[in-house]
This record gives C-alpha cells, sequence and structure tokens, in this order.
C-alpha cells in the first residue's frame, strides 16, 4: 500500500504546466521582452475572463513583436470592454440547443456535451466566453442526466466532447465519462473538440493515449489551431502521439484579423497541419460575441482570402469556410 500510495499522489506533469501558466499580461509581456507602450491599450479588468497562457504556448511567440499573431489571440485588450453593437453572450444560439444541463443538440445523429467550464487558455474571440457553464458542470449528477438523455435517443451515433476543454478533466473522471458512453450501443463515434494539444501538449500523456486507443469507439480528436506557429515541437509530439493511438485528427480555425486573416498564413497552417498529420477541417467565420469585434473579418474578405487558398494547395488542405447560425440543421457553407 505505502508503495502504491506514491503514486496515486503523484500530480501529472501537465496540472503542474497548467499551474506555472501565465495569469497577468505583464508577466507575459515581460518575459516577451515587450513593453504595453508598443501595444494597444490592455484591459486592466477582465474579471471575469482574465488572460490565461500556458508556457508551452509563449514559447511560440516572437519576442519583441508586438503584432504577434499568438499574443492577439490571448491578450486583453481595452476595445473589448467597449460597447460592441450587435455582438451578444450568446452569439450561436447554444441556449436554445440546450436539452439537459450541459448538453446541447443543434444537428442531427450528434450531441455534444459541455463535459467542463475550464479551459488551459483563454481566448479572446472565444465564442462560449460569456457561456452559463455553472449548472452545466456542477458534477456528476448534471453528466448523468445528459448521459441519460443521450441513452434515450438511439439517433445518437456521435458524441463530442466540448467545453471548455474536455481534455482539462482529470484523468478518473475522463475514463468514467468514456466509459458511460462506451456504454450506449447505439453510440460509435467519439469526438474530442480540444486545444489542449497545441497550448498544454504534456496532457497528451501515456494514460489519455492508451483510454483513447483501448476505447471501443471510432475517436476523432478536433484541435484548433490558427496559426503554423502554433505547432511547434511540443505540438508535434502530442499529436505524434495521438496519431499512434488511431485517433482521426482534424483541425478547425476560426478566420482572425490580424491573426491569419491572409492566404500565405492559411496555406503555411494547412502545410503545418498536414506535416503533424492532421487534416483542416472547418474555417469559422468569427461568432459575434461580445468582446471580440476587433477580430472580425467580413466575409466578402474571407471568401476571396479562401479562394486563393484554393488556388494554392490540393483540395484536401483547403478547409470549409462556415458560419454558426441559430437555428439551422448545421453550420452553413460559405465558402
Ligand atoms: C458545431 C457543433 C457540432 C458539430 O458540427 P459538425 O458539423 O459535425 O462538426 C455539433 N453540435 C453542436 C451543438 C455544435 O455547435
Ligand atoms: S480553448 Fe476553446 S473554449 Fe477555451 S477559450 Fe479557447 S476557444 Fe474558448
Amino acid at each position: 500500500m505505502l508503495a502504491r500510495s506514491g503514486v496515486v499522489c503523484q500530480i501529472p506533469q501537465w496540472r503542474r504546466d497548467l499551474v506555472g501558466a501565465f495569469t497577468r499580461s505583464s508577466e507575459l509581456l515581460d518575459y516577451l521582452g515587450l513593453d504595453s507602450a508598443s501595444l494597444p491599450p490592455l484591459a486592466n479588468e477582465t474579471a471575469d475572463f482574465p488572460l490565461l497562457v500556458p508556457r508551452a504556448f509563449a514559447t511560440q511567440m516572437r519576442p519583441g513583436d508586438p503584432d504577434d499573431p499568438l499574443l492577439r489571440q490571448v491578450l486583453p485588450l481595452r476595445t473589448e470592454l467597449a460597447p460592441q453593437p450587435g455582438f451578444g453572450d450568446d452569439p450561436v444560439g447554444d441556449g436554445a440547443a440546450r436539452r439537459a444541463p450541459g448538453l446541447l443538440r443543434k444537428y442531427p445523429g450528434r450531441a455534444l456535451l459541455i463535459a467542463t467550464s475550464a479551459c488551459a487558455v483563454h481566448c479572446r474571440y472565444c465564442f462560449r466566453r460569456h457561456y452559463p457553464y455553472g449548472e452545466a458542470t456542477k458534477g456528476r449528477d448534471a453528466t448523468s442526466a445528459a448521459l441519460a438523455s443521450i441513452a434515450e435517443d438511439p439517433s445518437i451515433g456521435e458524441v463530442i466532447l466540448s467545453g471548455g476543454d474536455p481534455l482539462l478533466l482529470d484523468e478518473r473522471r475522463l475514463t468514467r465519462l468514456v466509459n458511460a458512453i462506451e456504454a450506449i450501443p447505439h453510440v460509435s463515434r467519439l469526438r474530442l473538440h480540444t486545444r489542449v494539444p497545441v497550448v498544454l501538449p504534456t496532457r497528451i500523456d501515456e494514460q489519455l493515449c492508451r483510454l483513447l486507443a483501448t476505447t471501443r469507439l471510432r475517436t476523432l480528436v478536433v484541435i484548433q489551431a490558427n496559426h503554423a506557429r502554433e505547432l511547434g515541437e511540443g505540438a508535434q509530439a502530442a499529436l505524434a502521439a495521438l496519431r499512434e493511438a488511431r485517433v482521426q485528427l482534424l483541425n478547425q480555425s476560426v478566420l482572425l484579423r490580424g491573426v491569419n486573416d491572409d492566404a500565405g498564413r492559411l496555406t503555411a497552417l494547412s502545410e503545418a497541419l498536414f506535416e503533424s498529420g492532421v487534416l483542416p477541417y472547418y474555417l469559422h467565420l468569427l461568432d459575434r460575441v461580445r468582446g471580440a469585434a476587433h477580430f472580425e473579418v467580413d466575409e466578402g474578405r474571407a471568401v476571396q482570402l479562401l479562394a486563393e487558398v484554393r488556388a494554392r494547395l490540393p483540395g484536401y488542405l483547403v478547409p470549409r469556410l462556415v458560419r454558426e447560425e441559430t437555428g439551422h440543421p448545421s453550420k452553413t457553407l460559405i465558402a
């Protein structure tokens, strides 16, 4: 027993990496050798959605560059707090799609489970930044109601774990959840929407890969990278480990002004993804969430960018440009 207790109490490396993440703009800017005077005015108070940047992501930023596209995704600017007409708290109709606490049903055959409210990084453009997570993540009871609802509906063949980031669940809770989904006979696919392989690659550890490799479910992991430089050595190793666990890897990006609204950057992203065995899936037009207006790229320009990308790459490396619209039976294909 004594010998085992050491193992049981061991804090996984990824938890320690998360504790070591940057939580203040000033620390992150110091680390990058940047003076706030070289940046647009920063937000001091974003208490409901503060800066959070793991070091693995910060190491991929370019020191001394105030326009760094990775930095811009995570740095709270004062403009977020200004009134933004047309930008709201529930831009994609999640409220109306709720079927049980933490369970969203928008599209036939698939159910999306908000597994946790926690993320490893706080993305300023996030469409769920104002989501009322409280009820969704109140522990086992909420999850069992969601699972019961899936079990009652034989048309659901795929369960999507989202959040927040489902890979921030600890091993025990994640295993329990996957086992519970496996036990529903009509579910054949398990999909995880996660930014963790990119921003906290140590989370893709042996236990997780074993869990994904041994489930009877076909597994897909949809990562989110918006710029080629996010796929550094750590992310590459994490993705290689997932591939070894026979996980189908896809990527979704958000088209973001100042980050990836450039045909060259989008092309480089697709190529970097393919190097890591990941196929581009969706390129999302920004969801109009309060605080994110400064990232918006208009639709005409987006269509033009995608045409330029299509002229440079094989078809399988061109993501589908989509928008999410409340009440539609699928994402809306734009180009
Ligand atoms: C985006 C989304 C999905 C997944 O849609 P796919 O087109 O299958 O990737 C499923 N459920 C909800 C609620 C979603 O928002
Ligand atoms: S990781 Fe995903 S859910 Fe979390 S803040 Fe970023 S975009 Fe939003």
